[in-house]
């Protein structure tokens, strides 16, 4: 159905829509908790432990935040006059709760003037933001024996929500790469899954090998997998190519997303 420009399905409103900062809290020196509440998040609409939420960020800090009105908020976005267009980012949805209308993000303090970054630094409550729903892509196949889960810190928010999500018993094996010890986070891990940090130390993000040389290493289990891989581009790729080319898993069994691409500064 479809309410003036505003496409609308069992209560799910399919636009960018208003929020504001709640809470801002540290997890860890180089992660951010930001809660957000909004009147209309109790319609945003979730489809799982990765779910994808496009954030809108004023222009620069302290301008007007503009959204796009449209369910084709791109188009809309493209559309605006370049100095009310907002920025636009990917996250995950940590935690949705309808009831009280709050939705969890965390940002990855990156430190090189993303504005992404740099907005959750220092984000206060009140501070307004623009979210969009936009599905979830982690899916394994009703004959799945087990899974395996690798990522750097930007993934750590899905594959923290996916460990939580498991029935207690489903085999897992989770590899997570991080700076350091001070980066790693308390997770539920349910019985069935083990849960592997990968130190980089003072190599910068997005220039280790310390995930895949700890997945050459890896025993994997007997049966039929499904691989969710999200992180830094190059990562992915070299991460996906080991699977399917060395480990002999099918591609439609990788699930892998570049949530970020390392470039020059
Ligand atoms: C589906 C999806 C889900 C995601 N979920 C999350 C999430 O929950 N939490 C989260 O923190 N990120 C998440 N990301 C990644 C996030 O979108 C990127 O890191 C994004 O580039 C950050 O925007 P920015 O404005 O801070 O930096 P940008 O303006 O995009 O980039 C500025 C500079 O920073 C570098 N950079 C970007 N990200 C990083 C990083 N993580 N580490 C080091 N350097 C970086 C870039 O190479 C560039 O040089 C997700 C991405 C996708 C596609």
């Amino acid at each position: 159905m479809t309410v003036g420009t505003i496409a609308v399905d069992a209560g799910i409103i399919r636009r960018p829509m208003l929020a504001e900062v709640v809470a801002n809290r540290p997890l860890t020196p180089h992660l951010r908790r930001i809660t957000l509440t909004g009147a209309e998040i109790d319609r945003f609409g979730y489809d799982g432990p990765d779910h994808l939420v496009r954030i809108f960020l004023a222009p620069a800090p302290g301008a007007e935040l503009h959204l796009p009105d449209s369910a084709q908020w791109w188009p809309a976005l493209k559309a605006m006059p370049e100095e009310l267009r907002p920025v636009v980012r990917n996250y995950t949805v940590r935690r949705l709760d309808v009831a009280r209308r709050e939705m969890d993000i965390d940002f990855v303090l990156h430190g090189d003037g993303g504005p992404a970054s740099a907005w959750a630094l220092t984000a206060a409550p009140g501070d307004r933001i623009g979210v969009f729903s936009d599905g979830a892509s982690y899916a394994p196949p009703a004959d799945t024996d087990w899974q395996l889960l690798v990522g750097d810190e930007t993934a750590l928010p899905a594959i923290t929500a996916v460990l939580e999500a498991l029935p207690a018993h489903t085999r897992a094996i989770a590899l997570i790469e991080v700076g350091s010890a001070e980066d790693e986070i308390e997770v539920r891990t349910p019985a069935g899954a083990t849960l592997t940090w990968l130190h980089r130390g003072d190599t910068p993000a997005g220039g280790s090998d310390v995930v895949i040389r700890a997945l050459r290493e890896l025993a994997l289990p007997a049966g039929t997998p499904y691989a969710f891989v999200a992180g830094e581009s190059a990562m992915v790729t070299t991460v996906r190519r080991h699977l399917c080319t060395e480990r002999g898993i099918a591609k439609e069994r990788v699930y892998f997303g570049g949530y970020w691409k390392l470039t020059a500064h």
